[in-house]
C-alpha cells in the first residue's frame, strides 16, 4: 500500500471538496445557481459521460475474446493502444466476473479510482462506511446495495492504491449476443464496473 503524498490527503478547509462546497453554497444563496441543476450536471458526469469509456472497453471484450484476453493480461497495453489516458491511470488491472467468481473494488485508504475510465467516483465509494465494510463483509454490503450472490460464489475484493487501480469486467447478460458495441455498452453501468451490481439486461 502506498504512502504517497499525492492522494492520501486529509480533508481540511483548503481541500478542493470543502472549497467547492463553500462556493456552491454561496452561489445558491445568491440565487445564481439552482442546486438541482448542479446535482443534475454531476449526475450526468457520474453516470453518463465518464463511465462510457470503461463501458465500451467492456462491450468490446464481450464481443471479442481476443480483446478480452489482452485486456485481462495487460490492460495498460490496451489503454495505450486505444489512446485512453488521464489522471490517476498509472496502472490498471481488469478483473473478470465469471460463474462462481464476483469481483468488487474499493479503496480502503481513500478513494483511488480509474477516473479516465469511469468518470467521477460516486459519493458512496468515498464513504468511510463502504471502505471499511466491503472488505470485512462484502457479501452483506453487496446485498444491501441490491446484489445478492449465492453462497457458492467467491467474492474477491480488490483494494485500490495509487499504484494500481481496478476495473471489473462484468458478465455479459444472457441473450445479448446479437447486440452491437454501442447497445452493449449501454448495458454496462458504472456500478457494474466497480462490482456492486451486474450489467443490466436489455
Ligand atoms: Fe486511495
Amino acid at each position: 500500500m502506498s504512502s504517497g503524498t499525492d492522494h492520501h490527503q486529509q480533508i481540511d478547509s483548503r481541500s478542493p471538496e470543502v472549497r467547492t462546497e463553500a462556493l456552491e453554497d454561496l452561489l445558491v444563496e445568491k440565487g445564481i445557481v439552482d442546486r438541482s441543476r448542479v446535482d443534475a450536471l454531476i449526475d450526468r458526469f457520474e453516470n453518463d459521460l465518464g463511465p462510457m469509456v470503461g463501458a465500451r472497453l467492456v462491450a468490446k471484450a464481450w464481443i471479442s475474446s481476443e480483446f478480452r484476453e489482452r485486456l485481462l493480461a495487460d490492460a495498460d497495453e490496451v489503454l495505450a493502444t486505444e489512446d485512453i489516458q488521464g489522471a490517476e491511470m498509472e496502472h490498471i488491472e481488469v478483473k473478470a466476473n465469471e460463474p462462481g467468481v464476483h469481483n468488487v473494488v474499493v479503496c480502503t485508504l481513500c478513494s483511488c479510482y480509474p477516473w479516465a475510465l469511469l468518470g467521477l467516483p460516486p459519493n458512496w465509494y468515498k464513504s468511510p462506511e463502504y471502505r471499511a465494510r466491503v472488505v470485512r463483509e462484502p457479501r452483506k454490503v453487496l446485498s444491501e446495495m441490491g446484489l445478492s450472490l449465492d453462497a457458492e460464489t467467491e467474492v474477491r475484493v480488490w483494494d485500490s492504491s495509487s499504484e494500481t487501480r481496478f476495473l471489473v469486467l462484468p458478465e455479459q447478460p444472457e441473450g445479448t449476443g446479437h447486440l452491437g458495441l454501442e447497445e452493449l455498452a449501454h448495458l454496462v453501468t458504472r456500478d457494474s464496473m466497480i462490482g456492486v451490481t451486474k450489467a443490466q439486461a436489455p
